[in-house]
């Protein structure tokens, strides 16, 4: 016999109002057992409405169960039939959330199933995703797929699945509901993300790395930072005790006050010795960003100064020196950097492999062509990387050999060359952009942009002013 079976015997039975008390009683109590043992899901079940009548009733009680002769109102029956059921609700079932975090071989459908849905419900929540503009194969190891599911709580059996909830990136979540008649809705929902623009400055003390989160800037940004200037500067020699360094970034914040993502530089610069680099991020085409000079030259494609990504020494300038192995005075045609045999050794820039082969004094020797302005060499290598032959396309920075002294070579060395319109040119004294420059209306809106963040930012970095900026 459940509680309401108990009630209609009751009334039919005695005295109505004194019966009314007892079944506040009842329900109260039992509410508050419930209560203890699943305090979780009354919390989560009961709605604010229902609350408020809960409190009310229970303060009529506590008023009046000394004097079981107060009359009820017949509303009062209506409620208290209303406790009853929802009482008895919450002693049949119970929510239940489950999170599934995605591993290898996981598909969007064998998820979705092993969250409770059958193979029906889970192709149509898989197409309605796909209508929201969710891509199946953006799903992420690791990710979290979370569900909220109605359980019998006497058998523990399954009744429903209500939500699935999936995020397919911070801030933003797709939810699958159930609605009344049994169909599943997907809806998207987004948080609010608020862009906060940081800004720093400092004077480098040991690493720039080190200064620059002194100040306070986030690790992920001092490596943007660093990979912005890798074409341009060598971090090992250019950059001394002293020099300052700014920057201005972005950080996208939730709601709730925590950073979501670490956004991109806006501005970056080096002011060295006599020297300042700025550079200005730009997006130059939809979702396509870059960074520039203040006069909109491209400085990612800038070639690399150095080809190595590992310790090294200049073993031997470029220019006139005495030949270590004829010792007599000859140009030196370009930079040779000491370092252990087998280093890797790195594009300096964009290209198509021209020459990969054995080529006499050089060695061990490849040619990348750049674009119609520049080319770069590499001589003395110990062999080859996989699948570096001409007519190959390469990036910058991608492994195309390793360090060796092969050759006319008296130890392990990458003999680097840079070729400007047919005239080897110093790679440690290159400037000039090999990239898409900006011109025209794009150069126009990029130079706006520039006086914009300078005025917004001259009071800041007005102490950073390099002893005499090089003209370039
Ligand atoms: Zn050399």
């Amino acid at each position: 016999m459940n509680f309401k079976d108990v009630l209609k015997f009751d009334i039919k039975h005695k005295s109505k109002h004194k019966l009314i008390t007892l079944g506040y009683a009842v329900a109260i109590i039992t509410a508050f057992i419930v209560s203890l043992t699943n305090n979780n899901y009354v919390e989560a079940s009961v709605s604010k409405s229902e609350r408020l009548d809960y409190i009310m009733i229970e303060n009529n009680v506590v008023n009046n169960l000394s004097n079981p002769e107060t009359i009820y109102p017949e509303s009062s029956v209506e409620n208290i039939k209303s406790l009853f059921n929802m009482v008895n609700t919450l002693v049949r079932e119970r929510k239940e959330a489950k999170t599934i975090t995605v591993e290898k071989g996981d598909t969007l459908i064998s998820v979705l199933m092993d969250l409770g849905l059958n193979r029906e419900q889970a192709n149509d929540v898989y197409y309605k995703l796909n209508a929201q503009k969710y891509d199946p194969r953006d799903l992420r190891i690791g990710q979290k797929i979370t569900a909220l599911s109605t359980i019998d709580s006497q058998t523990g059996a399954l009744m429903k699945v209500n939500f699935i909830t999936l995020e397919p990136q911070a801030g933003e979540r797709l939810i699958a509901q159930m609605e009344e008649n049994g169909e599943y809705k997907v809806r998207r929902e987004k948080d609010e993300m608020i862009e906060e623009v940081n800004s720093a400055t400092g004077s480098i003390s040991g690493t720039l790395s080190h200064s620059m989160q002194n100040q306070g800037v986030p690790a992920a940004i001092v490596n943007k930072f660093i990979q912005i200037f890798a074409y341009s500067v060598d971090f090992r020699r250019d950059v001394r005790k002293g020099d300052k360094f700014e920057v201005i970034y972005e950080n996208k914040i939730s709601p709730d006050g925590k950073i979501v993502k670490t956004g991109d530089i806006i501005y970056a610069a080096l002011i060295l010795r006599k020297d300042k680099l700025a550079l200005y991020r730009f997006e130059h085409s939809k979702g396509n960003a870059d960074y520039y000079t203040e006069k909109g030259l491209a400085m990612k494609k800038t070639l690399r100064k150095v080809p190595l990504n590992v310790k090294y020494r200049i073993s031997s300038p470029f220019g006139k020196r005495r030949h270590p192995i004829f010792k007599d005075l000859r140009i030196h045609w370009g930079v040779d950097y000491a370092a252990p045999m087998g280093s890797p050794i790195l594009a300096g820039g964009d290209g198509v492999v021209q020459v990969a082969k054995y080529n006499g004094a050089y060695g061990n020797y490849i040619k990348i062509r750049h674009n119609s302005e520049f080319s770069t060499a590499y001589g003395h290598m110990k062999g080859f990387a996989k699948g570096i032959r001409p007519g190959v396309r390469v990036k910058q920075g991608q492994l195309i050999g390793y360090v060796g002294s092969t050759g006319r070579s008296t130890g392990p060395h990458v003999h680097y060359e840079v070729v400007q319109n047919g005239r080897r040119v110093n790679p440690r004294t290159i400037k000039a952009s090999a990239g898409e420059n900006l011109a025209g209306d794009k150069l126009k809106k990029f130079k706006k942009m520039v006086a914009e963040v300078q005025s917004s930012y001259k009071n800041m970095f007005a102490q950073n002013e390099p002893a005499k900026v090089a003209s370039k």
